[in-house]
């Protein structure tokens, strides 16, 4: 990405080429200023057509190349994320809005996937059993099964990509991305990369565009796979469209989490987790915790000291080294999260915070940090995804109660609990329903070396994305059953 005035294009990346994709798009904004520095044209059909054909073809090759061999980009590609990871995070934070801190950190955690997936030699490794019958000697080969593809969301365009290219190449497929329109030309350096690391020709390709091109590769004959991450509404589409043409598919939806805050919690701690957690890549992140199921007994104290903490949350430009909380990715998700502000506050709860009033200069889409007070467990506030740095305080006489608030969600992606009591920590581990939980931890997001993905509503497939799991999602088992009577 350049820096200076010209409206950058994106590119395809295909069978080892850059082209230019088919259709008009959008414009690609600094969220910001409002500034339109970019344009992401999209994919038709025939695009993702070439990108698949080039894909299928390397597949060939690439599944017979023996794995120390097929590892080397790979280790070259960790090399080169480390040495651009900056030019990458002032380039992310350009078209997301985020702190650069927090991109910083977002690439750090991409790069971690990169390294687990150089574990493929040994999470390949299936097993062996000698004498499993008479005579008989069984063993379990796993093997890679072609074209995978993943269409990836706007809030992480750095890190999301990479829970799913390291192990899909690791294990001998070969990957086509489509990330988000809003966001292009980060995951489009990724790809450089890949290809600056020595990726054969087709192995790695990459179609920007909007449904249209998803709706293409979930049909495409030769896509034996799709990894999907995005809101729920589409994580389900796409999880019954490619399904129904026979691909194995992940599909990682939206979410609403909780954070509980027991009576016995330790109230800094508490405080610092929850106001992390919730604003955070300004609420734009799956596992972000936007309601707090506080206890009656330490509702007040906990409520006053959050307002304080969350006023003091630096809001601006993310390239500013201290900013805390940039803006809103788009225009529209400000005015939407506006919309919902608005319907909270003529609703019964209490504004304790009111984010509309953030003072930041220039044309950017800004808000601050919002908390609303007595939220009712079934309202809107509380039920539905906002995406933005709005919390809710919900109060509950006890941790039975907080725990079937947690429960009750339509979502199932994280929840944290602040507690004192290793009785109450182990109940929340025990009964918790969603897939990532945390302990005096605000934000339960698993590393690399573990599986990555939620329950219910948040999550459509069985094998989630990341380590072991991942290893499994792009490969087939083989069961090889051997008899050699001793003649
Ligand atoms: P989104 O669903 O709008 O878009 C995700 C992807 O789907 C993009 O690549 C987009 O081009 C494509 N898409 C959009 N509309 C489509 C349609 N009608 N048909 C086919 N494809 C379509 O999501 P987003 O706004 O980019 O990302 C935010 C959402 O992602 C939130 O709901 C958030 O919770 C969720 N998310 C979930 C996780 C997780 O791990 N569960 C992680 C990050 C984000």
């Amino acid at each position: 990405m350049t820096d200076d005035n010209k409206m950058i294009q994106v590119r395809n990346f295909v069978g080892g080429a850059w082209t230019t994709p088919s259709s008009a798009g959008q414009p690609v904004e600094n969220p910001a200023t409002g500034e339109q520095f970019g344009e992401v044209r999209f994919s038709d059909e025939a695009d993702v057509d070439e990108a698949v054909t080039a894909a299928k073809e390397a597949f060939e090759s690439w599944r017979q190349t023996p794995i120390e061999e097929r590892l080397q980009p790979l280790f070259r590609y960790k090399q080169l994320l480390e040495e651009h990871q900056d030019e990458i995070a002032r380039g992310l934070v350009r078209e997301h809005g985020k702190a650069l801190s927090e991109a910083r950190g977002e690439i750090r955690r991409g790069i971690e996937n990169v390294e687990v997936a150089c574990g493929a030699p040994t999470m390949m490794q299936a097993g062996h059993l000698q004498h499993a019958a008479p005579d008989i000697d069984e063993t379990a080969v796993r093997k890679p099964l072609g074209v995978f593809a993943a269409i990836t969301p706007f809030n992480f365009p750095a890190m999301i990509p990479l829970w799913f290219l390291p192990y899909a190449v690791a294990t001998g497929n070969t990957f086509v991305l489509k990330p988000s329109e809003r966001n292009p030309f980060t995951p489009t350096k990724l790809v450089e990369l890949a290809h600056e690391a020595g990726f054969p020709e087709g192995v790695v390709s990459l179609v920007h565009g909007d449904k249209t091109a998803v709706e293409a590769l979930c049909s495409h004959d030769d896509v034996e796979g799709i990894s999907f991450v995005g809101s729920t509404p589409i994580a389900r589409h796409v999880y019954e469209t490619a399904a129904s043409h026979g691909k194995r598919v992940q599909a990682q939806g939206g979410a609403k989490n909780h954070v509980i805050v027991s009576a016995t919690a330790d109230l800094e701690t508490a405080v610092e987790g929850t106001v992390g957690s919730a604003f955070a890549n300004t609420g734009q992140r799956c596992l972000a915790n936007p309601v707090a199921v506080v206890e009656d007994g330490i509702y007040d104290e906990f409520a006053e000291r959050l307002v304080e903490r969350a006023s003091e949350v630096v809001v601006g430009s993310g390239l500013d080294e201290e900013t805390e909380m940039g803006p809103l990715t788009t225009r529209a998700h400000r005015e939407n999260i506006i919309d919902a502000i608005d319907a909270g506050a003529d609703s019964e709860a209490t504004l304790l915070l009111d984010g509309r009033e953030a003072d930041v200069p220039g044309d950017g889409h800004f808000l601050g940090p919002t908390i609303f007070g007595d939220v009712s467990p079934d309202s809107s506030l509380a039920r539905d995804e906002l995406f933005g740095p709005v919390l809710a305080l919900v109060r509950v006489s006890d941790f039975d109660e907080a725990l079937s608030v947690v429960n009750a969600s339509e979502f199932g992606n994280a929840a944290s609990l602040f507690t004192t009591s290793g009785g109450e920590a182990q109940r929340f581990r025990n009964e918790a329903e969603p897939g990532n939980l945390g302990v005096n931890v605000g934000t339960a997001a698993p590393m690399a070396f573990f599986h990555f993905g939620g329950s219910n509503a948040s999550f459509f497939g069985d094998l989630h994305a990341q380590g072991d799991d991942a290893v499994r999602f792009y490969t087939d088992e083989t069961i090889y059953i051997e008899r050699w009577p001793d003649t």
